[in-house]
């Protein structure tokens, strides 16, 4: 092991320590979110979360989950989500900031796991080594001193099994956190009404496509919405939403569709000139005005509902808010040319 490796390790496990003793202390399981919660706590002693932890727990007092919630740990997620949030932020800062814990987390896990795997990599071979001794030292036992020795490494050897089950509940906690994060930045880029990616998701796609590659792109937004929330209540509302997205996302197969918020959605699709993406909006669009939508409860047809579309292509090396732009003036002359209808410019 390598002086460095040592020194991360005895630091990392140092910490890992000081948090199962807090843990302990405060009556509170190894849960990702609450290791993620000590985990701030202790590494930022002087931010605001350990402030406010050490202001409830002056006197010895244990932290319930009920502090932790006050304290704005979203006990989801972990503590930094919440904590440096304003209320009034908007979703773009939320999603970034959360975002950004996210990456700064995984980092860790990952620097975590991986020093986790290669401790125990080195403990099991430490652990071998010092069995294969142990037999040895039995073999010739008579001479003097020998009793002595072999009781001495029967207890490292013990000692190095403590070591290995810590290690490998460690390890296990690490996956476990890496699979939360990984479920957690699913979560970020996806719409949890409709269940399709968002337009967090759209942004990053548009990012990092082929330069000089054929795309386009569309934006759809479903006609006289608001009638059909006045009309038959918002939960109905939020049905008929999830079957056009589903229609949408039926209809374009293979490209993504996200929903771009409230009751539109919008359609990236790669390596697709501007007639065939126009034909395959049309094709959509069609589909979608001959369904027949019902209210679950009342059985009562909710009329034909129709989509606006604009669909433009994504010029090379154009920016994806310059063509988002202009499909959206193209959805704005679909509206005002009668709705129910793709403008393709
Ligand atoms: P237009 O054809 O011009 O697009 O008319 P519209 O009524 O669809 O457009 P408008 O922008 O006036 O209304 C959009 C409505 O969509 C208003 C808003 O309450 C509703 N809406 C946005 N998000 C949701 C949602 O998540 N669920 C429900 N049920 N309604 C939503
Ligand atoms: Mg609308
Ligand atoms: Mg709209």
């Amino acid at each position: 092991m390598t002086a460095l490796v040592a020194a991360r390790w005895r630091k990392a496990n140092d910490l890992f320590d000081r948090i199962c003793a807090f843990l302990a202390a405060h009556g509170l399981g190894p849960e990702p979110e609450n290791y993620s919660f000590v985990y701030t706590v202790l590494t930022d002693p002087t931010g605001p979360l350990a402030t406010a932890v050490a202001r409830i727990t002056d006197g010895g007092v244990r932290l319930s989950r009920q502090d932790m919630t006050t304290l704005g740990v979203d006990l989801r997620f972990g503590p930094q989500a919440k904590v440096a949030a304003a209320a009034n932020d908007s979703d773009d800062d939320k999603a970034q900031r959360a975002e950004k814990l996210v990456a700064q987390t995984q980092a860790q896990v990952d620097d975590f796991a991986d020093m986790m795997r290669l401790m125990r990599e080195e403990t099991s071979d430490f652990g071998r080594n010092l069995v294969a001794s142990a037999e040895e030292i039995n073999r010739s036992a008579g001479l003097p001193g020998i009793e002595d020795i072999a009781r001495i490494t029967g207890s490292m050897i013990s000692r190095v099994r403590r070591a290995e089950a810590k290690l490998a509940s460690a390890t296990q906690e690490a996956n476990a956190l890496r699979e939360k994060l990984a479920e957690a930045q699913d979560t970020a880029r996806r719409d949890p009404l409709t269940g399709l990616p968002n337009r967090r998701a759209l942004t990053e796609a548009m990012a990092i496509r082929a330069p000089g590659g054929r795309d386009s792109i569309a934006v759809c937004d479903i006609d006289r919405f608001k009638l059909i929330n006045d009309q038959h209540g918002h939960p109905v509302g939020d049905r008929v939403l999830v079957a056009i997205g589903q229609a949408l996302a039926d209809a374009c197969a293979g490209h993504l569709v996200v929903r771009h918020g409230g009751e539109e959605f919008a359609v990236l699709m790669l390596d697709t000139d501007l007639k065939d993406a126009s034909m395959l909006l049309e094709r959509a669009r069609q589909a979608i005005a001959l369904k027949r939508f019902r209210s679950r409860d009342t059985n009562a047809l909710l009329g034909n509902i129709t989509i606006s579309v604009g669909v433009t292509a994504l010029n090379p090396g154009e920016r994806g808010e310059d063509a988002m732009e202009r499909a959206d003036q193209l959805l704005y002359t679909a509206k005002a040319q009668g709705r129910d209808q793709v403008c393709t410019g």
